[in-house]
C-alpha cells in the first residue's frame, strides 16, 4: 500500500474551508499535516504556522502544499515550497502574470516535484459531457455570460480589486477554463472593454470578443455588479443545436434536452482536483495548464479600460 501524500494547507481562507478541507478529508490519499495561516487561525488538532518559513523550520514532514491565498502573494511561496522538494497544487488563476507561472514549472521540473494549475470549474459535472459532444460539431457561435454579485460571494476580499487580483476576472478565468476546455478549436482575443471603478486597480465588468481558428465568434459578458438571478453560463450553437452548460458547468443541456445528472457521489470538482493532484504525484508529473490566464492576460493587451463609479462594499 502507499502511503498517504502529507499535505500543507497554504492560506485558510474562504476556499480553503468550503472545499479544501472536506476534499483532503474525504481522501484516504491525503493527510493533512499542517496549515499556514498569516492571520494565526488554524485546524483544531492539526499544526498551524504563521508563514510557510516557519512549517519549513518545525520539522513536521510534509510532500506536498496546497496554495490557497490570494494571487499575488503565490509565486514566492511556491518557489519556496518547491526549493524543498514538496509538491504544489496551485488554486486559480496559478499566478498574478504568465512569466511566474512557467518560470515555477521550470522549477519544478529542475526540482522533480509534481506542479498542478488546478481548474475546479473543469471538473463541474457537465464539463467532460460537454467537451465530448463538441468534439466533432461545427461552431457557428458561442456566448459566456459569467454575472454575479461580488457583495455576495466576496465578501470583504479587497484583494481581489487591487492590482493582480483579477477583479471580475477572477470568477471569468472559470469561465475561460471550461471554454478553453470544450471548445473544439483555439479562440484568441479581437477586442475588449474593461471596467475598473475609480477607486480600485482591477475591472468590475469586462467584455471581450474571441474568434476561434474556424472563424466562430465567441462573446464574453463578465459583471460583478449582477442583481437577482446569478449567471454562470456558457452557450454553444453548433451544427447539431445549441450546447448550454449552466450554473458554471454544473447543468448540461444539448438540443434542448437536459443530460443526466452524474449520481456517483465521488463527483465533485474538488475531491475531483484532489484525486488528479495524487495521481500527478504518484505518477511523478506536473500538469501545468496557462491557457486560461494567457487569455485574461490577451483581454488586458486588447482592452479599451474605462473608469467607472467608485465600488463600496
Ligand atoms: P480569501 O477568503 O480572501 O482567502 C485567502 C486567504 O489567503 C486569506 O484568508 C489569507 O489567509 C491568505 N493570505 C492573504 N494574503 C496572504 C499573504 N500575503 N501570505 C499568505 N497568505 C495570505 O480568498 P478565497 O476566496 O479563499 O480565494 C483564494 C483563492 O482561491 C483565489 O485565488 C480565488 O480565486 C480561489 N478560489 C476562490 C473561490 C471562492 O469561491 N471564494 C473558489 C475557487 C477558487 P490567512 O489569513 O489564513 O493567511
Amino acid at each position: 500500500m502507499t502511503n498517504p501524500i502529507r499535505l500543507a494547507i497554504i492560506g485558510l481562507g474562504k476556499i480553503a474551508h468550503d472545499q479544501h478541507l472536506p476534499a483532503i478529508a474525504a481522501n484516504p490519499d491525503l493527510d493533512l499535516v499542517a496549515t499556514v495561516s498569516h492571520h494565526g487561525e488554524g485546524v483544531e488538532g492539526i499544526a498551524s504556522f504563521r508563514d510557510i518559513a516557519g512549517l519549513a523550520a518545525s520539522g513536521i514532514a510534509v510532500d506536498a502544499v496546497a496554495l490557497c491565498t490570494p494571487p499575488q502573494v503565490r509565486r514566492a511561496i511556491a518557489a519556496f515550497a518547491i526549493d524543498r522538494g514538496w509538491h504544489v497544487f496551485l488554486e486559480k488563476p496559478p499566478g498574478a502574470t504568465l512569466a511566474e507561472v512557467v518560470t515555477l514549472r521550470d522549477q519544478a521540473h529542475a526540482q522533480h516535484v509534481s506542479l498542478f494549475t488546478s481548474w475546479h470549474s473543469r471538473f463541474a459535472a457537465g464539463v467532460e459531457p460537454a467537451r465530448a459532444w463538441l468534439a466533432d460539431r461545427i461552431i457557428r457561435h458561442a456566448t459566456i455570460t459569467w454575472r454575479e454579485d461580488v457583495r455576495h460571494w466576496h465578501p470583504g476580499q479587497d484583494w481581489i480589486f487591487e492590482a493582480g487580483g483579477f477583479g471580475v476576472f477572477d470568477p471569468g478565468i472559470n469561465a475561460l477554463s471550461i471554454a478553453t476546455h470544450i471548445l473544439p478549436r483555439r479562440f484568441f482575443v479581437e477586442a475588449a472593454a474593461i471596467d475598473i471603478p475609480g477607486n480600485r486597480a482591477a475591472p468590475i465588468a469586462a467584455r471581450v470578443d474571441f474568434r476561434d481558428t474556424s472563424g466562430a465568434p465567441i462573446a464574453m459578458d463578465l459583471d460583478f455588479r449582477q442583481q437577482g438571478t446569478q449567471r454562470w453560463d456558457i452557450a454553444v450553437d453548433t451544427d447539431a443545436g445549441v450546447l448550454t452548460l449552466a450554473n458554471g458547468g454544473a447543468m448540461l443541456t444539448v438540443a434542448g434536452a437536459a443530460a443526466p445528472a452524474p449520481t456517483d457521489e465521488l463527483l465533485g470538482e474538488y475531491p475531483g482536483l484532489y484525486r488528479r493532484f495524487v495521481a500527478l504525484v504518484r505518477a511523478g508529473v506536473s500538469d501545468v495548464d496557462v491557457g486560461p490566464l494567457r487569455l485574461v492576460a490577451d483581454s488586458f493587451l486588447r482592452a479599451r479600460i474605462s473608469t467607472v463609479d467608485d465600488f463600496h462594499w
